[in-house]
């Protein structure tokens, strides 16, 4: 996967993992949803028109790519720079968790499943 650093102007809400509504500096708003299909779906004018600067991913997938939610803490976890752990900024917490880790295969595939079984009803 991509590795691209974080943008702090950029504001994160983020649904449940995976999902975020995501506030570009300019006060507007896209809906990223990393489940939806198989490269995962944006609506900001990037990957509508041109499907994405990064193989059929735009900036905000990646980067929602690169947060996962802290098991611990609830917390959103950041991807480090290497591309390996997520790691939690509350000072109190620190928890974290490999990129490739089971825990987080695990959970991911459960909301996979999750949004078949919603799509399927
Ligand atoms: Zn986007
Ligand atoms: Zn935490």
């Amino acid at each position: 996967m991509w590795f691209l650093p974080f943008q702090e102007e950029y504001l994160f809400e983020i649904e449940r993992d995976g999902v975020a509504v995501v506030t570009n500096p300019k006060g507007i708003k896209y809906h990223v949803n990393i489940w939806d299909r198989p490269r995962g779906v944006c609506t900001c004018y990037n990957y509508v028109k041109a499907g994405g600067n990064y193989r059929g991913r735009c900036k905000h997938l990646i980067w929602l790519l690169q947060s996962y939610i802290c098991p611990d803490c609830g917390n959103r976890m950041l991807l480090e720079s290497t591309g390996r752990y997520y790691e939690c900024p509350n000072q109190g917490c620190r928890f974290s968790v490999g990129y490739d880790s089971r825990l987080v295969y695990h959970i991911r595939s459960i909301n996979r499943k999750e949004l078949r079984n919603v799509r399927s009803n």
